[in-house]
């Protein structure tokens, strides 16, 4: 098999070459169709993530190199073990990436995104900018019959984060309306989920014009600009005082301070965003507004699954995807880097 793999960290990625793994027990070996190209592969390939006044949290533990990124995966069936029931060579899936150990309590309650020693594709074991991809058991291939191959990996992250979030924000709306802060392609998608699933009017902040635009065109009621000195007072007027929840999808020091200073008494402001930073806030404010802070990390299995069915009923419209081969990986996560990029590429190995 072919791959395109972290050979040292904060260095670009190497084309290397290793035997096409045969699947045991319970395993699925997927022929990589797409793979799409994430943000936080680049702080994988960093080897780091930024926490804010100078400090890191170091995440190179427990990955060998070699090491094969891209967790959002989509391919055929090319060979299954001897115990992998219900799954055909040649069928067309998306692999749920955020696989756990399968034997801790998280795991046995459903939560394997939250997993202490994690399996995730691309993260902690061989992911897909590679030709091939072992998934360990055919629970985690998601029928995505109907999606474009492309748009079903994305969505196995920024579709499955966003979704995830904006499922937690739903409980907070007897407080207020959902805002949307950070119009990246996960907040799109987040906003786009907001639409299907509430049918309260959805609010959105960006820094950048051309995004709130395009957040107004997707439906959001009313699109605010953090950076205007105004924009507190406005989004208390149009929330009827303050929102119910604030979804921060930069999770920057700045996004946060602007997200949770926006929210209504009972409310919460829900971290989803990697940027960093570090933040602060005098504690009696907590109980004086009853305030909720919470973070949102990808999704679990189920959601995954009540995720694509959204998907499937044609509430969600496709992302702008620009597909490349294998060979451009690591052009690819050095355009996403320099914010070159708008939409999704998607690896097509
Ligand atoms: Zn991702
Ligand atoms: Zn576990």
């Amino acid at each position: 098999m072919q791959r395109q793999s972290l050979v040292a960290y904060a260095e670009p990625l190497q084309s290397t070459e290793a035997p096409t793994p045969v699947p045991q027990g319970t395993e699925v070996l997927l022929r990589v169709s797409h793979c799409g190209v994430c943000h936080s592969d680049i702080h994988l390939q960093d080897g780091y993530f930024d926490l804010g006044g100078g400090s890191k949290l170091d995440v190179q533990a427990g990955r060998k190199l070699p090491f094969t990124l891209g967790h959002e995966i989509a391919g055929t069936v090319e060979a299954v073990g001897p115990e992998a029931k219900g799954v055909t060579t040649g069928t067309r899936y998306a692999a749920y990436p955020w696989i756990g150990c399968g034997k801790c309590g998280l795991c046995a309650r459903g939560d394997e995104h939250l997993c202490n020693a994690p399996r995730a594709l691309g993260i902690t074991v061989d992911g897909g900018y590679a030709t091939h991809c072992m998934v360990p058991h055919p629970k985690y291939l998601l029928d995505v019959a109907g999606i474009d191959p492309a748009f079903a990996g994305a969505l196995m992250c920024s579709g499955l984060t966003g979704y995830s979030a904006v499922n937690k924000a739903i409980a907070f709306q007897k407080a207020g309306p959902i805002l949307i802060v950070g119009l990246g392609g996960v907040g799109m998608m987040g906003l786009q989920f907001a639409r299907a699933m509430s049918d309260a009017p959805i609010l959105v902040a960006d820094i950048d014009a051309g995004k709130r635009e395009a957040a107004l065109k997707l439906g959001a009621a009313e699109a605010f600009d953090p950076a205007d000195a105004g924009s507190r007072k406005a989004i208390a007027k149009a929330s009827g005082g303050g929102v119910g929840a604030a979804v921060d999808f930069a999770g920057s020091d700045k996004s946060l301070a602007f997200a949770q200073g926006v929210v209504a008494k009972g409310g919460a402001a829900i971290v989803v965003g990697l940027i960093g930073g570090s933040f602060q806030l005098p504690v009696p404010m907590f109980p004086l507004r009853a305030l909720t802070i919470m973070g949102s990390y990808v999704g679990s299995p189920s959601e995954a699954q009540e995720m694509l069915a959204l998907v499937k009923a044609g509430k969600i419209a496709q992302i702008p995807m620009e597909t490349r081969p294998l060979g451009d990986t690591n052009r690819s996560l050095d355009d996403l880097r320099a914010g070159r990029v708008v939409g999704r590429v998607v690896i097509t190995p």
